[in-house]
């Protein structure tokens, strides 16, 4: 059996480094904001070259954090891409804000940089892209826009740990940079996890309050927070994770060059286009194929398991009925839903494994 994610598999290569660094927490019984979580910030900044890292409980709460801190709120608009997990237009109306979605490009995913300026209104308050699948958005286009109507960008680099756009590390571009430790993403927690990173001093101590109940000191409680902290057993072990990232993300690379190399011209398989301006850290390795459900049954029947990201895009999603959006009005986010498959991507796959997965694709398209 081939897994879409493999976490047994890491957990075998760093077994001695996590049981002594999660033993070391139980020892100390330092669970809540101890010397764990500032360790792991004070080697997250520099990883990403910013000044303030402040660990939260998860993707969706460095999201909702940072538009809070930014006084993001009811009667405010936001824009962000069509084609991303739910989570980042969920960040939104958990604020009371209103997302407002552009549809992606169709060659990249990402937000379509092209189409941010019309989406502005009166009333938007920030810019979400995300580096969807570990590719980064565009940038230099939608902070352009951004700044020339004073709107801050937050970067969803929830699927982009290490990713770069023209040599600046994807989170430390716009005014604040959010990111997930979900189990599955290039650097994941054994639970859920996030972080907020800025260079702005006085944003890193909002987020640093509001993610303590909007405390300033003990009982002292200065602002309308949540409970949105990173406990110390997963920076204990994203500490001991992040040194082996650069590798991780490495062989993610090779993988994707070796998939591509044996899928090229096979079938209708269309590959995401990954632009000069990225480093991508495949998050995810996405083909298109308007064969996506057959081909995905006949991995399945294989024993090879794959992902679809997203089936559902946020704007047909019951939860957002009240948005007003229909069918067909983020054709390319739909058609995409239609036919995006994600391949087994994770660094400790073996090339067997991947001959094993191209020889099965090509299998398929030769019994027509
Ligand atoms: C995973 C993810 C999130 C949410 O992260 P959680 O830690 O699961 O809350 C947000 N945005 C994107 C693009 C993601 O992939």
């Amino acid at each position: 059996m081939i897994p879409f994610v493999g976490l047994r598999a890491q957990y075998q290569t760093i077994k001695d480094e996590i049981d002594v660094a999660i033993r070391d927490v139980v020892s100390r019984a330092d669970f809540i904001l101890g010397a764990h979580l500032e360790e792991f910030e004070r080697a997250f900044a520099p990883f990403l070259g910013v000044e303030h890292a402040i660990g939260v409980g998860s993707g969706g709460d460095a999201l909702r954090l940072a538009l809070m801190a930014l006084e993001v709120g009811p009667g405010n608009d936001v824009i962000v891409p069509a084609n991303s997990y739910i989570a980042t237009a969920l960040a939104v109306s958990s604020v009371g804000a209103r997302p407002v979605l552009v549809d992606c490009d169709p060659s990249t995913y990402n937000i379509d940089v092209t189409r941010v300026e019309a989406a502005l209104t009166p009333r938007t308050r920030a810019i979400i892209p995300v580096h969807f699948t570990g590719l980064a958005a565009d940038m230099d286009p939608i902070l352009e826009v951004a700044s020339r109507h004073g709107i801050p960008v937050i970067e969803d680099a929830a699927q982009a740990h290490g990713a770069r756009y023209k040599q600046r590390m994807c989170g430390a571009i716009g005014a604040m940079g959010c990111f997930s430790f979900y189990p599955s993403k290039n650097l994941g927690a054994y639970g859920d996890g996030g972080m907020v990173v800025t260079n702005d001093r006085e944003l890193a101590e909002r987020v640093a309050s509001l993610r303590n109940y909007g405390q300033s000191e003990k009982y002292i409680h200065v602002r309308k927070g949540l409970n949105a902290r990173l406990d110390s057993l997963q920076a204990a072990v994203l500490l001991v994770k992040l040194k082996h990232l650069a590798v991780w993300n490495a062989a993610r690379e090779a993988h994707a060059r070796a998939y591509r190399q044996l899928l090229v011209g096979v079938g209708d398989l269309v590959f995401q286009q990954c632009p000069a301006y990225a480093r991508h850290i495949y998050h995810l390795f996405i083909v298109e194929t308007g064969r996506r459900d057959a081909l995905r049954k006949y991995l399945h029947d294989r024993e090879i398991q794959t992902g679809i990201h997203y089936p559902i895009p946020i704007h047909l999603q019951a939860a957002y009925t009240d948005l007003g959006y229909r069918e067909g009005d983020f054709p390319r986010a739909e058609q995409l839903a239609g036919r995006a498959l994600s391949l087994p991507m994770f660094p400790e796959l073996t090339p067997e494994q991947i001959h094993y997965v191209a020889a099965a694709i090509r299998e398929f398209y030769a019994e027509g």
